[in-house]
């Protein structure tokens, strides 16, 4: 498990994102979430109080942004992805549509061509800032592990009461105008086995998706170390067959395994 140290980190090659400039505005020296997913790479949320937390001021974090980006035009180094990421769940940050607003001028200044990519949780859509400034930018992919709130509490586990049709119900207001990211994976977590690729989870999770028609769906399983231990990943063939059941609504979908 690892916390990213910087602001602004890489650019890491990325499977679905090609080059892509990493930007982390939680701590960087405690991950900051309100789900505490089981496989999440940055381990256990272990600050659950995150109305409280101190996160940097937007000038600190734009400033090291703006200042990475000029080191990677010096450079010519390509950036085709400015993407949110990093230590926890960046909507959480207070000031996130100020943080969106200038980013996108000093992207279209210094690598217009780059994409402002955001993954998160989807668990702040209920702020209209947050769905606003993700409508303001080019990629935001919302994550959907499951198709019952059963799942959700089991895989996601948040750390404040919210419900899958509350966190669905604001996936709506966004017209399709968002992607979808979906981890699949199987196990055993506290004495409780669970599949989010069995029929009775996703058969649910295509209905919902089929009602929110996202521009493009994203299918993937783990790739690195898991706080929870006992998780199956599930490889591209299985995937694949998946996401022909998501291709069949006229939705894209790319699977990285
Ligand atoms: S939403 Fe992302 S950062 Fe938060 S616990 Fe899940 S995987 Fe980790």
């Amino acid at each position: 498990m690892f916390l990213w140290e910087s602001i602004a980190f890489g650019p890491i090659h990325s499977r679905r994102l090609g080059s892509s400039l990493g930007i982390n505005v939680s701590p960087t020296d405690v991950k900051i979430c309100s789900f505490d997913c089981i496989y999440c790479e940055c381990g256990w949320t272990l600050e659950k109080d995150y109305q409280s937390t101190h996160f940097l001021p937007a000038a600190t974090i734009l400033q090291a942004i703006e200042e990475k980006l000029k080191q990677c035009r010096q450079d010519n180094v390509p950036i085709d992805s400015i993407t949110f990421s990093g230590n926890g769940e960046p909507t959480l940050h207070p000031d996130f549509l100020q943080i969106i607003d200038n980013l996108i001028i000093i992207r279209d200044h210094l690598y217009p061509n780059a994409v402002i990519t955001c993954l998160t949780n989807a668990t702040q859509l209920q702020k209209e800032e947050v769905r606003l400034a993700l409508l303001k930018i080019e990629n935001p992919m919302l994550k959907l592990d499951a198709g019952t709130d059963e799942l959700l509490q089991i895989i996601n586990r948040p750390t404040f009461p919210i419900t899958l049709e509350e966190i669905v119900t604001e996936m709506k207001k966004f017209n399709g105008k968002m992607m979808i990211q979906t981890l699949f994976v199987r196990g055993e977590v506290d004495g409780v086995d669970f599949d989010n690729t069995a029929e009775s989870n996703l058969s649910k999770w295509l209905e919902i998706i089929k009602l929110l028609n996202p521009k493009r769906v994203v299918l993937y399983s783990l790739d690195r170390e898991t706080p929870a231990h006992h998780l199956t990943k599930i490889y591209k063939k299985e995937l694949e067959t998946i996401a022909d059941k998501v291709r069949n609504f006229g939705i894209e979908a790319a699977v990285y395994e």
